[in-house]
């Protein structure tokens, strides 16, 4: 081992473990003797990021395994901030229009209906630690968001590190555009109800982006916190959508059943039971409304 001689007594404290940095010339007394490692600073930069990035993500799967009912996403979240609001994409079964268009109509937000706005008054909000699912109002990563509402979101949530912010779209391309901007503590979520695009395309279940582009662009995302949600979860084909899930490799995923009585084409439910089973091999998955699909009632009115 090389002899060093000076010491810089000032110390770093990170989760586990506190370290020196400065010049290290000599070894500090209290070290002689024990096995160390000597890292020069950029490599201990590279490896405090991990152990933050770790951290976030044990965080996050501890919001979900503590929370007395993971049936709901809002269980789960601490707040939910909406900063933009307002969606293009015309979901049939989106619930966050149907209360925008009624209850919420005379509302400043909603007077011109769902469109998109940014909220300037939004941007006074302050966060603790927590989880927020930002903008469940809305799809902030809709191609119709400008770049620059995007940026300001992300600008504003790095004031808070020790937050998890959960995004969730149905564009999930878009986030390539502002990856080297993201900070640490987000989780890039992407809804994926189904692999069969025919299901989107005859039923006319959305105007956002195919779920197949979702899977591509999910799984060539380089992020270390993704989230799927297969909500409402629409019939699929149980090996090819498995498979997704594994190449997007998600650290958590929800499946859940319409709450809203639209009638959507549903698997049965054995079907998604056999999905969450195989699921749960690989991932966290969480179960939210597990129920028959609607039709599976009907059969004992068939002769
Ligand atoms: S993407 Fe979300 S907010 Fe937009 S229409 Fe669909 S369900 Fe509604």
């Amino acid at each position: 081992m090389a002899l060093i001689r000076e010491v810089s007594r000032s110390k770093i404290k990170l989760p586990y473990r506190t370290y020196y940095y400065g010049r290290i010339n000599t070894l500090p007394p209290e070290l002689i003797g024990k096995r160390v490692v000597i890292l020069v600073y950029e490599e201990f930069e590279e490896k405090s990021k991990d152990i933050l990035r770790l951290r976030l993500i044990k965080q996050f799967c501890e919001y979900v395994l503590n929370s007395k009912n993971c049936s709901k996403m809002f269980n789960i979240v601490s707040k939910t901030w909406n900063p933009v609001t307002g969606c293009l994409h015309y979901c049939t079964y989106c619930w966050a229009r149907k209360l925008a268009l009624t209850k919420l109509r005379n509302h400043e937000r909603y007077k011109k209906g769902f469109i998109p706005r940014l909220n300037e008054k939004e941007f006074k909000t302050k966060f603790d630690e927590g989880l927020v699912f930002v903008t469940d109002m809305g799809d902030l990563f809709g191609d119709f968001i400008p770049s620059d509402w995007i940026i300001k979101v992300i600008n504003y949530i790095r004031k808070f590190p020790k937050t998890l912010f959960l995004f969730l779209t149905k564009n999930p391309e878009r986030y390539f555009e502002f990856i080297d901007i993201m900070p640490p503590n987000a989780i890039l979520g992407a809804t994926i109800e189904t692999n069969r695009d025919n299901i989107y395309l005859e039923h006319y279940i959305s105007r956002a982006p195919l779920p197949s582009r979702r899977y591509e662009a999910m799984k060539k995302l380089n992020w270390d916190k993704k989230f799927i949600s297969i909500e409402p979860i629409l019939d699929f084909d149980l090996e090819i959508f498995v498979k997704w899930i594994k190449e997007i490799n998600p650290i958590i995923v929800y499946v859940g059943y319409d709450n809203y009585n639209n009638k959507l084409l549903e698997p049965p439910l054995k079907k998604t039971l056999k999905l969450i089973e195989t699921l749960s091999d690989y991932t966290l998955t969480i179960k939210k409304t597990i129920r028959p699909a609607w039709y599976e009632g009907l059969n004992k009115y068939v002769n």
